[in-house]
């Protein structure tokens, strides 16, 4: 199916419990202008994320509330993927600092895996998935590259922030500020493959 086009003034709804992602997306997403709301809103109860890709979680997630809705819906997964970890822990980073949440306990689990390997590169990924009520799915990509540091450095951020120090950067994202870290970040560059596409006029084969 052709890809649809996001209007100014419509409504989308991010397809996440946590409501701190929408002053994000908002942020991110403003040149669309549209009227973000939360899946929370709508009471729709959060599926699992049984995906063994980020792409497959994000259209997991993006497709149970655009379907609930009636309305497009937007979600989105990220992680770590780290070179020598055959990119783990991709899909299962927050899942690496336990319940207790505990990422110096993921940091550190990363650390002594990569102990007897040269390769220290990684990157944060994230998949933007965007669906439609009449089945319609769009996906967009995001990475940022890097180097894993040890100790780790820095208050800012969350997750591995602390560990990941961006090419061409001397900080972490842990040190640098949030200012900065938005405008190079994996969901930044997945927002902004998203903008780029609806604004593209949309050819006469797709309207
Ligand atoms: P989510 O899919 O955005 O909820 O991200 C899943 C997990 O990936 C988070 O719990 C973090 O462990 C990790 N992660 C994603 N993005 C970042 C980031 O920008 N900094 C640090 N960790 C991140």
């Amino acid at each position: 199916m052709a890809a649809h086009r996001l209007q100014p003034g419509q409504k989308l709804v991010i397809a996440s419990h946590n409501r701190g992602k929408i002053p994000e997306f908002q942020r991110l997403l403003q040149p669309l202008g549209l009227e973000l709301s939360c899946a929370a809103d709508y009471g729709i109860p959060e599926p699992e994320e049984t995906g063994t890709t980020f792409t497959e979680n994000a259209l997991i997630k993006a497709r149970a509330v655009a379907a609930a809705c009636g309305l497009p819906a937007l979600a989105d997964d990220s992680g770590l993927a780290v070179t020598a970890l055959n990119g783990d822990p991709g899909v299962y980073s927050a899942r690496w600092a336990g319940p207790e949440r505990d990422f110096n306990l993921a940091m550190q689990k990363i650390e002594t895996l990569l102990a007897d390997k040269s390769d220290r590169s990684a990157q944060f990924v994230t998949v933007l998935a965007l669906c439609w009520p009449d089945g319609t799915t769009q996906t967009y990509d995001g990475a940022v590259g890097g180097t894993l540091i040890w100790p780790p450095r820095g208050p800012n951020g969350f997750g591995y922030d602390p560990v990941f120090m961006p090419e061409g950067y001397t900080q972490t994202f842990g040190e640098i500020s949030a200012e900065q870290k938005n405008k190079l970040s994996h969901r930044a560059r997945a927002c902004a493959a998203m903008i780029a596409e609806m604004q593209t006029p949309a050819t006469r084969a797709e309207s």
